[in-house]
């Protein structure tokens, strides 16, 4: 298969987690005031309208991958590729869940049959 892994944006959405867990005081140990200031909006991912706010750790490891992919001659992801809004995130995951319980669906025409027999 020849998936293009570089331009898929959940691929950035990892790279930018990562990133973001590199910076996770509750795992290097270092002092912190909080949690890391939100330095952007970007519009969610499935069109809704809704901004999710980003880090700088977002926005670098945005950069660093879009750098990546422009020495491979790739087109950049785009800030509005990368983010969920919650609802959308949690819409998309019940989808998934779905499509992972393909029996489910099975058992109502059997139903249906044993209740005509
Ligand atoms: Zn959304």
């Amino acid at each position: 298969m020849t998936r293009d892994f570089a331009t898929d944006p959940e691929i950035a959405e990892d790279l930018i987690r990562r990133a973001r867990s590199e910076r996770d005081t509750d795992r290097t140990g270092e002092f912190s005031f909080g949690d890391a200031a939100i330095v952007e909006s970007w519009p969610c991912r499935k069109g809704c309208g809704a901004m999710v706010g980003v880090t700088s750790a977002a926005l670098f490891a945005l950069e660093t991958n879009n750098r990546r992919l422009s020495m491979m001659r790739q087109p950049p992801i785009g800030k509005h590729q990368v983010m969920w809004c919650p609802e959308c995130k949690s819409a998309d995951d019940e989808e998934k869940a779905a499509a992972r319980r393909p029996h489910e669906q099975t058992e109502i025409p059997l139903t249906h049959r044993r209740r005509n027999a």
